[in-house]
Formats: structure tokens, sequence, C-alpha cells
């Protein structure tokens, strides 16, 4: 395990989405630690806890930034509920999109989606119309660049972090509607077909093959070269295959594949998680013996731990390629506590290094 390489560089690039936020970070400088974390879920999709929980405890455990990124597709619920002041709560006041004491009938747009006896709203529409809202609240709340993303389900293959800027930091009628179009148009999960051609966004590819996936971000590189990324999330955990590429079923990624996205969008697609979500669970970071690698080492992924491995490869091809680490937070257990996940910013090894080859990085250097 060559944890030295591994963490210093996991400092420097987690750096690189710090930056990304530095327009409303002065204190964000060259040699200075930025605490972040771009990966975290609320009751919007899978995750136990009301959005302004998450956000308050992003706060108090005193990250200078972050970003909200959970899955595309489909869900029944809100993210509605209170901050609490000492602990998490359960996500209990979250409320359905379909009850019409919480919404107006007729608000869920789209192909009809359901989830038992709920009618699901698509991510795109959560997203455009009601999270990003929650992440201007927050940050008129705490004062920070706060970043509206979204956890990719990417076609062919399992998951990504991702965020277009775009417009979620103008002034005048700030939105995130370009990360609500990226969902419709290449969500694996995504299979509305209707809601979001009626925002004018067309062109949806409803093959959802590696082709499909690198199309999705070659359109990240033509449109927001230097405004957004992709991260891969916990890369080894859905082991490999070799049938990504017959576009058929779900496999995790192997060199090849980061090879091709890092080709078609080097600006966007530059780097994974070494350092996967879900520390606390067992087996560390979910990686059960299916995993690339059989598990973790030391909380770590096989592609970065290895050395002489593939990190070392793809650095070895000259390419700029770094490595992340995120909370993946989801849950609380019955008394409040943390579950399976951690929340960034309790460790002091996630603080992040911002060093000059920041400052001169296209993807922050456009926004600040
Ligand atoms: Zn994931
Ligand atoms: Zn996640």
């Amino acid at each position: 395990m060559n944890s030295m390489k591994a963490w210093k560089s996991l400092g420097r690039v987690v750096g690189v989405i710090s930056m990304v936020a530095g327009l409303m970070l002065n204190s964000a400088k060259a040699g200075e630690w930025v605490a972040g974390d771009f990966h975290q879920h609320t009751t919007y999709t899978d995750g136990s806890n009301p959005f302004a929980t998450v956000m308050r405890k992003n706060y108090e455990y005193g990250l200078d930034w972050w970003a909200n990124s959970e899955h595309g597709g489909a869900f029944a619920t809100d993210a509605f509920g209170p901050a609490l002041k000492n602990g998490f709560d359960t996500g209990a006041f979250a409320r359905f999109w379909d009850s019409p004491l919480a919404y107006v009938p007729g608000t869920i747009l789209g192909s009809v989606s359901v989830n038992g006896n709920h009618t699901n709203m698509w991510r795109w529409q959560s997203i455009r119309d009601f999270s990003f809202r929650d992440v201007l609240m927050a940050r008129g709340t705490y004062y920070l660049p706060i970043i509206q993303g979204v956890e990719w389900n990417v076609p062919g293959h399992e998951h990504c972090s991702v965020a277009i800027l775009g417009r979620q930091f103008n002034t005048l009628n700030p939105n995130a509607h370009a990360v609500a179009q990226f969902e419709y148009l290449f969500d694996g999960k995504d299979s509305d077909s209707i809601g979001g051609l009626a925002q004018g966004w067309a062109g949806k590819n409803t093959n959802n093959n590696h082709a499909k996936a690198v199309q999705a971000v070659r359109w990240l590189q033509r449109n927001y070269s230097n405004t957004s990324y992709v991260v891969f999330a916990h890369p080894e955990r859905k082991g490999q295959g070799d049938t990504n590429y017959v576009g058929t079923g779900s496999h995790g990624y192997d060199i090849r594949d980061f090879r091709d996205f890092n080709n078609a969008a080097p600006n966007v697609c530059f780097g994974f998680e070494s350092m996967p979500g879900h520390q606390k669970e067992n087996p560390r970071g979910g990686y059960t013996p299916i995993a690339i690698g059989g598990g973790t080492f030391g909380g770590c992924g096989a592609y970065a731990a290895k050395v002489g491995g593939l990190w070392d490869a793809l650095l070895g091809e000259g390419r700029h390629w770094w490595l992340f680490a995120s909370s993946d937070f989801h849950s609380t257990d019955a008394s409040g506590n943390p579950l399976s996940d951690t929340l960034m910013g309790a460790n002091t090894a996630d603080k992040a290094w911002a060093d000059l080859w920041f400052y001169s990085n296209p993807v922050f250097v456009m926004v600040r």
C-alpha cells in the first residue's frame, strides 16, 4: 500500500473541487488546507436524513465547501425536515411527492414512475425545482460555497459523482438546470421519455451502455469543459467484467474505461475515489470479496493502493489522474449516530491541500 503517495495526491485532488468553489471562498489560497465533501445522500434519494440536517452537519464538522450529490433516477420523497442541532434524525418528516397535503396535484412532471403506492419524481425535476432551492437556502444560512451535483448512474457501469457549475453561482437567477438536463439525458436509471423533452432537452439516447457513458462525458467536455467534473465513485466495488463493451449489464471499471473517459473529456474526467465512502461499513467501504482487490487496503481501493498498479499505469501514460475521497453519507442508526458512513470533517485526513497547480487548473480558473 503506497499510502504516502495516495494521501499526498488525495489531498491535492480534493483541492480541485474545493477550488472550484473558490469563487465564494476567499480564504482558500495556495498552501492552505480546505475541507470538503462532494458525495452525500438525503431523503431525496436513499439517505435517511433531511437535507437541512446534512447541511448543518457539514457546517458543524467544519467543511469549507460541499456538494449535494445523490442518485439519479426516480424517488418518492422530498428531503423536508428540521435541521437538528445535536444529532441526526431519521427523515421522519420527509413527504411524498404525491401527497396532496404537501404538494399540489400535478406537481410531478414527465413519464409516470411508481414506487409501491407512491408516484416518484424524476431526479431531473427534484434537482431543478427542489434540491437546488435547498442548496440556495443552505448557502444563505452558512455563507459557504455549496454545489448541486448528482450521483450519476453511469450507463454500463455503476456510479460517478458529477457536478456542472453552469449557472449555479449566477447572481441573477442562479439555477441547476444543467445538472438536471444531464441527469435526464444520461442517467442510466432515468427512463423518463417526455418530461425533459418538454424542457427542450432533445437527443436522449435510450441505450444504456458504455458508449452512452462516453457520449455523456463528451457532452460535458463540449458544453462545460471548464465548469464540470466527473469523479468515479467506489470504482472497484462492482467487480469487473468485459461485457461492458457489448452493452449489457452493469459492470465495474477497468483501465480501458478510465482511458476512454479521460480521452473523451480530459478537462472533466480526471480521477476517481481512491478512498470510497462508507468507511464505517463492514466490509470497509462496502467492498465485498467481488470488488477488485477483494476489499480495501487501509480503506483505500486496490487501484490506488497497489504500487505499480492501475493508478501508476495511468500516470505513466502521462495522464493527469487524481485521487479523491468522499463520505457517501447515507444513514444513521436508531439512536441517530452515523451507521455505516462518516461525514467528512471529523477526520483531519480529509483536509485538502490547495497548491499552485490548482490555481492553474482550468476546472476552477474559469469559475473563480
Ligand atoms: Zn454510489
Ligand atoms: Zn452515493
